[in-house]
């Protein structure tokens, strides 16, 4: 039983919930780059594991959201994102292993490998993917979308906010704190003094933030901000934690009421780089030095960025000899590759195909080196 219910368990009662994943993800020390960062104490929490299909943090997410799609007895979500987004794939991903039809409303992006794969992959996943130039366009075909289903399947399609961060979803990392609370007892890892983790649409951080809160926990959360700083901000951070913690105190009243303060969360702001999914100079060094003494793969559109700002400040020496939990909210486990044809998603996503992805983009660097080395 989820950690959180067995603390209220009338909200076990009362929230909506499907099991989906596979809690508690492992937490453990990074040994190898422990030593090359002198750094005394470096943890990783494994929700890059949290799924056997696809893991990462949108899976926790969605055994609420997709919990509540069941109670609604909706057949089809309709969800928005970028065009490679994780959220739009693990929400085809999941919702088709219950029978739920999916919507993607995406947008464009930065051209990246992981677009590419993520488009295939919904689409295998049997999702209705749709791209929009401009956020008016993207309104009117949701409008459109909208109706064309309800009068198509007699049911209009359950709404699930972008990266799945309304309150119901970040309750889901309510949840995870709860879990690493427990991990904290049992001895897997002492009480960290910071996590670190990437802030996109925030209902992972915030959700956090909230659960440590809940749990007596005194960890600060470093939230590394990967997108537009109008999109994730402190405000807004707040106003998504006070939602999440009127729904837990009006479904259970012996759920505190909480407040965010400053020394519950740090927005950092200066590993973002130019623009959402570019990846940048720090970030793909990062994940280079993860991936060669760990082993682990990280992504240049988040968690390179936050695995960057941890490491630039081990480097500054002052965290040195703090317990520091690197939270990777990116998916580890390998895709089944269908061998789809690009020509059968809508036309308007073929130049993620035909268009070079970014020069940064390390896997299309490695495949121009060995193509290189194969001409010569
Ligand atoms: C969506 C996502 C995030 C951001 O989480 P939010 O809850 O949207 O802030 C971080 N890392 C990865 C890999 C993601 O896909």
């Amino acid at each position: 039983m989820l950690p959180l219910f067995q603390a209220y368990p009338r909200l076990k009662a009362k929230l909506p919930y499907v099991s989906l994943a596979e809690l508690p993800t492992p937490v453990h020390k990074l040994h190898k780059l422990e030593k090359s960062l002198n750094a005394e104490q470096l943890y990783i929490k494994r929700d890059d594991l949290s799924g056997l299909i696809y893991g990462g943090n949108k899976i926790r997410k969605l055994e609420f959201l997709l919990g509540d799609v069941l109670n609604q007895k909706s057949k089809r979500v309709l969800t928005f994102g970028f065009a490679g987004s994780n959220h739009a794939l693990a929400t085809a991903i999941y919702a088709h292993s219950l029978g739920i039809r999916t919507t993607s409303m995406l947008m464009p992006q930065m051209n990246a490998q992981y677009v590419r794969r993520n488009l295939l992959m919904s689409h295998y996943y049997e999702a209705d993917i749709h791209q929009h130039q401009t956020q008016l366009t993207l309104l009117i075909n949701t409008a459109y979308q909208l109706l064309h289903y309800t009068l198509k399947e007699g049911r209009i399609p359950y709404i699930i906010a972008p990266g799945g961060s309304s309150p119901l979803g970040a309750i889901a990392y309510v949840n995870a704190a709860f879990e690493l609370k427990e991990q904290i007892l049992q001895g897997h890892i002492p009480e960290p003094d910071f996590i670190y983790l990437p802030l996109g649409t925030m209902g992972t951080a915030v959700g956090l933030v909230l659960g440590l809160k809940a749990v007596g926990l005194k960890t600060k959360v470093i939230a590394v901000l990967v997108v537009e700083a109008q999109f994730a901000n402190e405000k807004k951070m707040v106003k998504l934690f006070n939602h999440t913690n009127s729904l837990l105190h009006s479904l259970d009243s012996t759920f505190p009421i909480l407040k965010m303060t400053e020394n519950d969360v740090l927005i950092r702001q200066e590993f973002f780089g130019e623009e959402y999914a570019r990846f940048t100079k720090l970030g793909m060094k990062a994940i280079t030095q993860m991936d060669n003494q760990e082993n682990i793969q990280l992504d240049g559109t988040y968690t390179g960025k936050a695995f960057a700002a941890l490491i630039h400040d081990i480097n500054q020496e002052d965290i040195k000899d703090q317990v520091i939990l690197f939270w990777n909210t990116y998916n580890s486990r390998s895709l089944p590759f269908a061998g789809e044809d690009f020509h059968q998603l809508p036309q308007s996503f073929h130049h993620y195909f035909v268009d070079k992805v970014q020069p940064l983009d390390q896997e299309e660097l490695l495949v121009t080196l060995k193509e290189v080395n194969f001409s010569d």
